[in-house]
C-alpha cells in the first residue's frame, strides 16, 4: 500500500500511454511501470506491490514472482498464459486472471479474415491495384472458400466461434481437440488426420510444451498442396523451419499467420514468400474488444483486493 492505496506493479511497456488497461489502473492505485523504474526504485517498491500486471506475451517466472513477497493478484491483459508460470502462482498461493471470451469474436474474425485474404490474394490484389497493372495484366485467379473443409485444431472458445462463422461461410467443418464435443462437427483425433482431411487448416491451441511445433513437417505433407495454413494461436505451434520449407517447395498452398515463434521478429524466409499473409499478433486489436479486456482486468483486480474469487482466473491457479 502507498497513502491507503494498493501498489501495482506493471509489466506491459508504458510507451502506450492510450493502453486501455495502462489507462484505468490509476482508478484502483499507484501505478509503477517496470520499465521507467531504475534498480533502486523498483527494490524500494517491489517488495509492497498488491498487483503484478502483464500480459499474455511477456514472461512472469518464479524468479520474477520472487521480487514481490506482498503480492496479492497477477493479472494477464490477454487469454493465453504461455508466458506466465503457473505452478510457481499456484505454489505461491496467487491469484491470478486471464480475459477468456470477450475477445473470441475478434480472434475468429480475423481467423477468417485472413483465410480470405489467402484464398483471394487480397494484399497482392492491392498492391496490384496500386503499381498500375490493372490496365495490361489480368489478376491470377483465387480459390474458392464456400463448400471448403475447414479444420479447426482446437474448438475452444475461439474455435467454436471460427466454427460458427465458417459455417455462414457455407464452409464443411472438422476439427480436432483432446476430446470430441458436442458439436454436429466431424472429429478428428489427430491433427495430421484433419490436416489430410481438410483445404484450410486454423490453428487456435495454446501454446504449451505437449503443443510446441504440433504443426510440423508430417502435418504440413498431409495438409498439401492445395492446403492453406492459418495460425491465430501462437507461433511456438508451428515448426517456422517446415513452414518455411513447404511453402518455397510450394508442398503446401500459402500460409496466412498472426504469430509467430519469435515475434515481433519474422523469419526473413517468410517475408521473401508470395504465398503469405502476414499480421502483427492483432487477433484482439480492436478498440471495443482491448477496452472489454480492460475492463475485465480491473474487476479482477477489484476482486482480489477485496480477497474475493476472481471473475476469470487462469486455470491452475487458486479459486476461491
Ligand atoms: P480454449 O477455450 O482453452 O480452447 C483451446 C482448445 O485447444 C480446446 O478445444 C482444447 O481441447 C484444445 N487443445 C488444448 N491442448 C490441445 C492438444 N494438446 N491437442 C489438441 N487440442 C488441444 O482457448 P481459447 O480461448 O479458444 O484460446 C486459444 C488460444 O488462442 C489461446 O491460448 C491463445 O494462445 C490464442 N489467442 C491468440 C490471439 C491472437 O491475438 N492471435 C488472441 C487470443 C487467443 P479441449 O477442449 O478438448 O480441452
Amino acid at each position: 500500500m502507498q497513502n491507503g492505496r494498493p501498489i501495482i506493479v506493471n509489466l506491459i511497456p508504458s510507451s502506450n500511454p492510450a493502453h486501455p488497461l495502462l489507462k484505468r489502473l490509476p482508478e484502483i492505485g499507484a501505478v509503477f511501470h517496470r520499465d521507467r523504474m531504475n534498480e533502486k526504485e523498483f527494490r524500494e517498491v517491489a517488495p509492497h506491490a498488491d498487483v503484478l500486471i502483464s500480459a499474455s506475451n511477456l514472461k512472469v517466472t518464479d524468479e520474477e514472482l520472487s521480487h514481490y513477497p506482498a503480492l496479492r493478484m497477477v493479472g494477464d491483459f490477454g487469454v493465453g498464459f504461455d508466458g506466465f508460470d503457473v505452478s510457481a502462482i499456484a505454489r505461491r498461493g496467487l491469484r491470478a486472471c486471464h480475459t477468456p471470451d470477450v475477445l473470441s469474436e475478434d480472434v475468429a474474425d480475423l481467423a477468417i479474415g485472413l483465410l480470405l485474404a489467402l484464398a483471394r490474394s487480397l494484399p497482392a490484389a492491392d498492391a496490384f491495384v496500386r503499381a498500375g497493372r490493372w490496365p495490361n495484366e489480368n489478376f491470377p485467379l483465387g480459390r474458392r472458400v464456400a463448400g471448403c473443409r475447414l479444420g479447426i485444431a482446437g474448438l475452444g472458445r475461439i474455435g467454436k466461434v471460427v466454427a460458427e462463422r465458417a459455417r455462414a461461410f457455407r464452409m464443411e467443418v472438422g476439427y480436432t481437440a483432446r476430446a470430441p464435443k458436442d458439436v454436429p462437427w466431424q472429429y478428428f483425433e489427430t491433427v495430421k488426420d484433419l490436416a489430410a482431411w481438410c483445404d484450410a487448416l486454423i490453428v487456435v491451441i495454446p501454446a504449451t510444451p505437449e503443443t510446441h511445433h504440433l504443426i510440423n513437417r508430417e502435418v504440413l505433407e498431409a495438409l498439401g498442396p492445395k492446403g492453406f495454413l492459418v495460425n491465430i494461436a501462437r507461433g511456438a505451434l508451428v515448426d517456422t523451419e517446415a513452414l518455411i520449407e513447404a511453402l518455397e517447395r510450394k508442398t503446401i498452398a500459402g500460409a496466412a499467420l498472426d504469430v509467430f515463434e519469435h515475434e515481433p521478429h519474422v523469419e526473413a524466409g517468410l517475408l521473401k514468400l508470395g504465398n503469405v499473409v502476414l499480421a502483427p499478433h492483432i487477433g484482439s486489436a480492436t478498440v471495443e474488444t482491448r477496452d472489454a479486456m480492460a475492463e475485465l482486468v480491473m474487476e479482477n483486480i477489484r476482486l482480489a483486493l477485496n480477497g474475493q474469487p476472481l471473475a476469470t482466473p487462469i486455470p491452475g491457479t487458486r479459486k476461491d
